[in-house]
């Protein structure tokens, strides 16, 4: 089923956004571009240590950091990704890529998401040479350890790091 040119195109993002960055938020910007609708999916990744942040934070700072967009919804993703795109009607999924060491393991989701559903095609977007080292974890190490993030992160996270501090002093 080729989306006709008279189709929505409808694409999914999803990740965990633990916390959100600039990497994130310039993919989600060059993406909602591309298609007439963009939802940002937030899922937490069992092999990943545990959140800084909840699901709902996450999304009330995608929200926030989203709000100029408005044909971009962020919605947490629970099951697996291809039923979720295709429950919403997506033709696409988008994923980020970065170094080499992205490569394997995103071609293995892509190709296990093709398989699993072969009408959902995975779009991959480059990341901007500026964010190419920005990852969720290291910019969690860094403020954990009081460094500064400002320059990687979007305004919207800094405001949920600072909700995050006062509620760990109160
Ligand atoms: P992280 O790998 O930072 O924990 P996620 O699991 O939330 O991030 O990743 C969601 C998607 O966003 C993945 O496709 C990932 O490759 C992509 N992504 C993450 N950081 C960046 C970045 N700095 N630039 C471009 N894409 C990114």
């Amino acid at each position: 089923m080729a989306p006709s040119s008279g189709q929505t195109r409808i694409a999914v993002y999803p990740g965990s956004f633990d916390l959100l960055t600039n990497g994130h938020l310039d993919i989600i910007r060059r993406s909602q571009k591309l298609f007439d609708r963009l939802v940002v999916a937030v899922g937490n990744n069992a092999t990943k240590a545990a959140p800084l942040f909840t699901v709902g934070e996450r999304l009330d700072v995608l929200r926030e950091a989203t709000r100029e967009w408005s044909n971009v919804e962020a919605v947490e993703l629970r099951g697996l990704t291809v039923e979720f795109a295709a429950a919403n009607r997506a033709q696409f999924i988008i994923r980020g890529l970065r170094a080499i060491s992205d490569y394997e393991f995103e071609l293995q989701l892509a190709l296990m998401n093709h398989k699993l559903n072969t009408e959902i095609e995975t779009i991959f977007l480059a990341a901007d040479p500026a964010n190419i080292f920005v990852s969720s974890r290291v910019i969690r190490d860094v403020w954990r350890h009081g460094g500064d993030i400002a320059e990687f992160v979007p305004a919207a996270t800094i405001r949920a790091l600072e909700r995050k501090s006062e509620q760990k002093v109160s």
